[in-house]
């Protein structure tokens, strides 16, 4: 098996580290990787695989950290997008596929009446709590301990910039901890606008855990008797876990709910989704943004979400992702190692059982990489439906060399 090298990759590292401010930002740093163990550049990307700058190419089973659903240029989203450039994207008014779009997927999405778009994830968290306030006359919000929900103050896991205000409002509970949960209602009855919560809990750098028997039926019945606004953020998960949102797979109705990464392969846009009930706050809170009325991304969207649907996606990354987590825990077992895939099977979050420190999982990480298979340490995977049993049979065998080299370490 080829040995991959990054040097051009590292060179462009040291070049962006002079004009941009850590090289690399946010979750892509590779300061929270073994420097140089992966590359950090990509020349170009086709299905389920990307070339990087030094012409590795790579079996990729991040997907861009979760848009790119369908696998890269899939060529009815494309086809779709550049149509609709054609036509226009940022103009004046906005156009008539905003109307097309939102139609489709309210149809879609079976507890949704109404919709809103944006471009990322977390402008769309952070408005749906300001709709949320809107509606109850309430300020504070309760979160689960260690979600991520985005990059604004009242949730960004960094802490720079931030004072001390910023989060004065914010209540936290464990994940799967109803009677916690149950406790804050009490504690702060006639207090609380809306609780947000992913579907299950997915923590970088922890085993991710779903949710226990009737937890969300629980959290959604306190929440219609408090008067507290469900928000479901199904920015990561979505269409991964069920093919109308995750609330499907779980068995709840949410209030209001977020959706991003498995929308629009891979063009920005996400959107929020919200019950009648929510409409009249939902018109009161300010929501706009310089390219939110893009139609290229709408329409990428319009056919990323039928193709999901036409081609039997969802169950195509969950044969998929059933192989491959099966596969791994096989062969390392073979090699006398313990791995533990954890969370939804469209997007494990693998590593070593035991591997407290992850020293061992981030020498797998590594040596996959240096054998072509983009995977993470301490991040969960991301199936989509361009991943062949071909990628997962590729996977295991260097898997196998990989598993060797913990094995020694
Ligand atoms: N919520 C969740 C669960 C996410 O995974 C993310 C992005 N990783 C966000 C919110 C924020 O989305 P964005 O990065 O598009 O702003």
């Amino acid at each position: 098996m080829d040995i991959c090298r990054f040097d051009k990759s590292m060179s462009l590292f040291d070049r962006a580290a002079k004009v941009i401010p850590c090289g690399i930002y946010g979750h892509l740093s590779p300061v929270i990787r073994v420097p140089g163990s992966t590359p950090y550049y990509a020349a170009r990307a086709q299905g389920s695989h990307f070339w990087d700058v030094d012409g590795n190419e790579f079996i990729d089973w991040l997907c861009a950290y979760g848009p790119m659903v369908l696998g890269y240029n899939h060529p009815k989203v494309e086809e779709a997008a550049a149509k609709q450039r054609k036509l226009g994207n940022c103009v004046t008014l906005p156009g008539d596929i905003m109307v097309e779009l939102a139609e489709f997927l309210v149809d879609h999405i079976p507890f949704a009446d109404w919709t809103v778009f944006a471009k990322n994830g977390s402008d769309l968290t952070t408005w749906a709590l300001q709709v949320a306030r809107a509606h109850t006359g309430r300020r504070k919000i309760i979160m689960v301990e260690g979600t991520y929900h985005g990059t604004h103050a009242w949730c960004t896991p960094g802490h720079a910039g931030l004072v001390p205000g910023d989060r004065d409002d914010m209540l936290y509970f464990k994940w799967n901890d109803i009677l916690g949960f149950r406790k804050l209602t009490e504690d702060n009855k006639g207090e609380i606008a809306g609780v947000i919560m992913t579907p299950y809990h997915f923590p970088n750098w922890s085993d991710n855990l779903l949710p226990a028997d009737g937890f969300w039926q629980e959290i959604q019945t306190i929440c219609n008797r408090e008067g507290i606004v469900l928000i479901l953020d199904d920015v990561r998960t979505c269409y991964r876990l069920h093919l109308r949102g995750s609330q499907e797979l779980f068995g709840f109705q949410p209030d209001l709910s977020v959706h991003c990464k498995t929308i629009a392969n891979g063009y920005p846009f996400s959107a929020c989704f919200g019950r009648n009930e929510f409409k009249n706050a939902a018109s009161k809170v300010f929501l706009t943004g310089s390219y939110w009325f893009s139609g290229v991304p709408m329409a990428a969207a319009r056919a990323t979400v039928q193709e999901i649907k036409d081609s039997g996606g969802v169950e195509i990354m969950y044969k998929i992702g059933k192989m491959l987590i099966d596969g791994l825990v096989e062969r390392a077992k073979g090699h006398g190692l313990k791995l533990t895939c954890s969370g939804h099977q469209t997007m494990p979050f693998v590593k070593f059982t035991d591997d407290d420190d992850f020293f061992l999982t981030q020498i797998f990480s590594a040596e996959m990489a240096r054998r072509g298979i983009f995977v993470h340490p301490h991040h969960n995977w991301f199936i989509s439906t361009a991943h062949t049993e071909e990628d997962v049979s590729r996977t295991l065998d260097a898997a196998d060399e990989a598993f060797k080299v913990v094995r020694s370490a």
